[in-house]
């Protein structure tokens, strides 16, 4: 591991103060940031426009912490697997997928995740830390280079649901989202970005007042506050009445509807009462349900419930004019579906 400062961790206006008092010229901050975030390079020597004096003050002090992908797999249905080896070791999965009009890249927030839904595969790994905003930037570059080189097209959409809980490393995950926006880095719409979490009340209100433009889906799995804690053990400290409040106050303040994910398991949510309580919850605050496919993670006590009552969830849910889809799993023979990821290598 280098002593060295990452370059990427500097804003520019850090950097511009250091070249100045080092007797550079500052619109050379302009040129390097360019380098390292539209052009991604990966060492400073790529760097053409900048005089020798300069890049060997660059290669003497900082280096560049691109990830480097560790191992790369790719499902029969075309979704890539990447397993990314950051700067101290440590290993986080992720995803691409691919569908007839859109190139989703499915990042992670942290190395393990500090949650414990024990239907995940991800809880099962220890949190070890969280992921600087580079490190989920580099992800979204790498992704969207594999969606050019492997189907011709760039990345279009972005969602939070690799491992790790991205409400618990909000600041590096806003950071990594401006990033990604702004104009200087990838320049993507907010609007193609969905920030998948647990369920964290407080934070959720606080990105409520930051004026966000991305959208928000959390993982909800159960309206019923006793039957969530059981599947979701965090939720005894923080109650589905605290969720809703602050997803009411997300709604009031950003006017963006919530989209619940939501697991059927055989004899776990799969009753009228659990279709009743979810219906009543969506009646609350403008949202809608995606039902997701549950993918085995080998613990006998989680089974997917069968197509008889997702249909039942879905004709319920659209009798009372709730919008519901069901969403197929990608990339299953590869373990690279969500709660699948970790470190399966
Ligand atoms: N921590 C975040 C993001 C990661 S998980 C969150 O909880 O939202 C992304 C999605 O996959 C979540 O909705 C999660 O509940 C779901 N998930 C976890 N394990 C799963 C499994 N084995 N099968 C299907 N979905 C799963």
């Amino acid at each position: 591991m280098s002593s060295k400062k990452d370059i990427r961790s500097l804003n520019e206006d850090d950097l511009k103060e250091i070249l100045i008092s080092n007797s550079f010229k500052s619109f050379r901050a302009n040129q390097i940031f360019h380098w390292i975030w539209k052009k991604s390079v990966k060492s400073f020597d790529e760097m053409s426009n900048l005089p020798e004096n300069l890049l060997k003050f660059l290669n003497d002090n900082f280096v560049i912490n691109f990830i480097k992908v560790h191992r790369m797999q790719k499902s029969s249905d075309g979704t890539i697997k990447n397993a990314i080896k950051l700067f101290d070791g440590y290993i986080v999965e992720c995803v691409l997928i691919p569908t007839n009009d859109r190139i989703t890249a499915c990042v992670s927030s942290q190395v393990g995740c500090s949650l414990n839904c024990k239907f995940c595969a991800t809880a099962k790994l220890k949190r070890m830390r969280n992921l600087n905003p580079d490190e989920i930037y580099d992800q979204v570059v790498l992704i969207n280079q594999q969606g050019i080189e492997h189907f011709d097209k760039p990345l279009t959409n972005i969602v939070f649901m690799g491992m790790g809980e991205p409400l618990m490393n909000y600041n590096n995950v806003l950071k990594s989202i401006e990033k990604i926006t702004c104009k200087s880095g990838l320049g993507m719409s907010p609007k193609r970005i969905v920030v998948s979490t647990s369920g964290v009340p407080k934070i959720i209100k606080k990105i409520a007042d930051q004026g966000v433009k991305f959208k928000l889906a959390v993982s909800l799995h159960s309206a019923i506050n006793e039957k969530r804690t059981s599947i979701m053990p965090f939720n005894e400290k923080m109650s589905l009445s605290e969720l809703e409040e602050s997803l009411r106050y997300w709604y009031d303040k950003t006017k963006k509807i919530i989209t619940y994910e939501y697991v059927v398991w055989k004899g776990i949510n799969d009753t009228d009462d659990d279709i009743s309580a979810l219906v009543k919850l969506c009646k609350k605050i403008p949202s809608k349900v995606n039902l997701i496919q549950y993918n085995n993670i080998d613990d006998p006590n989680f089974i997917q419930a069968p197509m008889n009552i997702l249909n039942k969830y879905i004709k319920t849910l659209d009798s009372n004019k709730i919008k519901a889809t069901i969403r197929r799993s990608r990339g299953q023979d590869i373990d690279a579906a969500c709660g699948q990821l970790a470190n399966k290598l």
